[in-house]
């Protein structure tokens, strides 16, 4: 059977996490979001949203600051440290400058001053969802495809389970396909960051991934490369 030319289903852009301890308010936004065709989840502590947002990303983050057990300006900046791309807009109960440079710092789009008409809302999301809107980039090798702006992959049409630092880890060996990277290289490139090169944290990593992707003996994608690295190859 050919593989699902667009493995994607639903159009990606409508999924809206509505983080709000005020049970009230957030009941009311997520219920305004799903009249205007969005597909709203909401959560009430920062911790969670965290979690729910990393796990399973959505196309934009509505994020208030005041919440219980994390708030919302350490959400937002872990967020950005775990590489969520979309857009977030914080919602604040206070007008305070330092309060709008702090989100904007913790890496939030825009701002919104609680109370608010719904229409701001609706139109500030608008154009955040617009701006991040560029057609997402794929990447095809064989059966598997990445979009690298959404950080969602699929292999034979089936979508995969990834953590942060595995999709990284398969982006740059996509990205690369057809040469041979070293440890130091994928070190460099998927972490970011001096390792240690003779931790095999790598090896642990592909032997990871192989297992997401369902690389078997007879449809591999990644190679080893014997003494030297890995390589990404459709065939
Ligand atoms: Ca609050």
């Amino acid at each position: 059977m050919e593989a699902n030319p667009d493995p994607r289903p639903t159009p990606i852009g409508r999924t809206v996490l509505v983080v709000e301890d005020e049970i009230g308010l957030g009941r009311l936004i997520t219920r305004v979001l799903g009249e205007e065709g969005y597909e709203p989840r909401l959560e009430s502590r920062g911790d969670v949203a965290l979690e729910t947002a990393l796990a399973d990303p959505p196309a934009l983050v509505l994020l208030d600051v005041a919440l219980p057990a994390l708030n919302g300006l350490e959400v937002c900046a872990r967020l950005r440290q775990g590489g969520f791309i979309a857009p977030i807009l914080m919602l604040t109960a206070r007008d305070a400058l330092a309060d709008r440079v702090a989100g904007l710092d913790a890496g939030a789009d825009d701002y919104l001053v609680k109370p608010f008409a719904f229409e701001e809302l609706l139109a500030r999301m608008r154009a955040l969802l617009r701006r991040h809107a560029q057609e997402p980039e794929r990447l095809t090798i064989a059966d598997l495809v990445i979009e690298t702006g959404t950080r969602r992959a699929w292999r034979g049409g089936r979508e995969l389970s990834l953590s942060a630092l595995e999709f990284r880890l398969l982006e740059v060996l996509v990205r690369h396909s057809g040469w041979v990277l070293t440890r130091q290289q994928l070190l460099n490139h998927a972490w970011g960051y001096d390792v240690a090169p003779a931790s095999n944290v790598v090896d642990t990593y592909v032997h990871y991934l192989r297992r997401k992707i369902g690389d078997t003996r007879g449809s591999s994608l990644i190679h080893t490369v014997r003494s030297v690295g890995y390589t990404v190859r459709g065939s």
